[in-house]
């Protein structure tokens, strides 16, 4: 574990109604918070809260410029240029608002996107709903029994109709992580855009989108710190001003008349309403935070959490595993213990203070292709312990007992 750190989180510290302290193992859904990134969603409320972008007065002039000042930051953080930050209400939000604006301007019938079988519904509903408008073709990568997607399949899937290719980086089941540089190179040569959905990557690793080469990519803040309600859009400045906004409001224009609208350019034209800045207030703390740290001593962390995990869980009777593991692969282990509902299994091990997810996690066709209709996903983010673990692993031991399954 990276060190001193566990005093930083509050929730970390309450103690679970059976007197334990919690062991949080849920860091995929969402991440708890520091104490760093509280004071400064506190302090915005408390020093400069008003609307930005439309007071004529200093704590108005303020409150834009720390809004500003948080999409500057976002944007150095995953290697991109400020006006290509779009402020979205998380995840879900940004992938929503690419398929809606982008993927409905340059869809036609007959075209294709090409999705993977392990994208969370995040990254999947949103692209039948648009195929099903257009009359474009969604297609399927396959992942491997490794669980891993294969880059023949993926040349052999693209082809000319193909406009959108739509990947996850890490998968919030499996925890494995695709090959996102040579996915985009190949998308490229055949002329599609590629979109990156970073929600389970960006939190856990460098990921810089000039490196990745990707066209869009979204994330949410809650699984990195920050506060609920916040995420980003990254689109490459030459695709964003191809984008019409969806949602329409306050805020995005330069004339409205009777009949006719022009809207602003660059990001402000997708952020209509009043802004959430203390959410992207709080998201640029969390990066300083996670900065401060080093991304890539969290990765090391969480693979020394992933390793450890591994080792400790093959040990237990009854359990399977549905990862290897091996290589390219985060802090997510998802497993089934056989003979009890996963329901049961998160119930029991609650009992002991561990917190755990069970049931399809948003990804129900990815189930279906394992062969599994649930499975309970254990996660870690780096200031879990091993300690954290190792209760896991006594607590999963006793489930088949607590179910009258037997001691063996
Ligand atoms: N994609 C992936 C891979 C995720 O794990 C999640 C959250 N579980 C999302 C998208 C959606 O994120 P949000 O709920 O924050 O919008």
């Amino acid at each position: 574990m990276i060190k001193d750190i566990r005093a930083d989180f509050p929730l970390l510290q309450r103690p679970h109604s059976s007197g334990k302290m919690l062991a949080y193992l849920d860091n995929a859904a969402t991440t708890q918070k520091p104490r760093q990134v509280l004071d400064a969603v506190r302090t915005f409320y408390e020093v400069c809260n008003a609307n930005p972008h439309r007071g004529a007065y200093e704590i108005s002039n303020e409150a834009t410029e720390r809004y500003e000042a948080a999409r500057a930051r976002t944007a150095k953080f995953i290697g991109a240029m400020e006006h290509e930050i779009i402020f979205t209400a998380g995840a879900t939000d940004s992938l929503n608002l690419v398929a809606r604006s982008y993927g409905e301007a340059a869809l036609g019938a007959g075209d294709e996107i090409l999705i993977s079988i392990a994208e969370h519904h995040s990254n999947l509903l949103p692209w039948q709903a648009l195929a099903a408008r257009t009359g474009a073709e969604l297609r399927y990568l396959y992942t491997g029994p490794d669980g891993r997607l294969s880059l023949d399949e993926v040349r052999e899937k693209i082809g000319p109709r193909t406009k959108i290719v739509a990947v996850t980086h890490v998968s919030n089941v499996l925890g494995v992580m695709n090959p996102v540089r040579e996915i985009a190179e190949i998308a490229h040569e055949a002329g599609a855009v590629v979109v990156l959905d970073g929600a389970q990557s960006v939190p856990h690793m460098p990921v810089n989108v000039q490196e990745l080469d990707v066209d869009f990519l979204a994330f949410s803040g809650h699984k990195m710190l920050a506060p609920t309600g916040i995420g980003v859009l990254y689109a490459k400045a030459e695709l964003m001003g191809k984008m019409e906004p969806v949602t329409l409001g306050g805020g995005i224009v330069e004339l409205v008349e009777e009949q006719s609208v022009r809207y602003m350019e660059g990001p402000g034209r997708f952020e209509a309403g009043s802004e959430n800045v203390a959410g992207a207030v709080g998201l640029a703390a969390a990066m300083d935070y996670l900065d401060d740290i080093g991304l890539k001593e969290i990765q090391a962390a969480e693979e020394g959490l992933l390793r450890y995990g591994l080792e400790q869980m093959r040990g237990i009777p009854h359990i399977e595993l549905l990862c290897d593991g091996d290589k390219d692969h985060t802090g997510i282990i998802p497993f089934n213990i056989e003979g009890v509902h996963p329901h049961d299994v998160a119930t029991i091990l609650d009992a002991s203070a561990v917190a755990v997810r069970a049931g399809h996690h948003c990804a129900e066709p990815l189930h279906k292709h394992l062969g599994v209709r649930f499975s309970c996903r254990a996660s870690f983010y780096f200031y879990n312990t091993k300690e954290e673990i190792d209760r896991l692993v006594e607590a999963l031991k006793g489930v088949r007992e607590v179910m009258g399954l037997g001691t063996e």
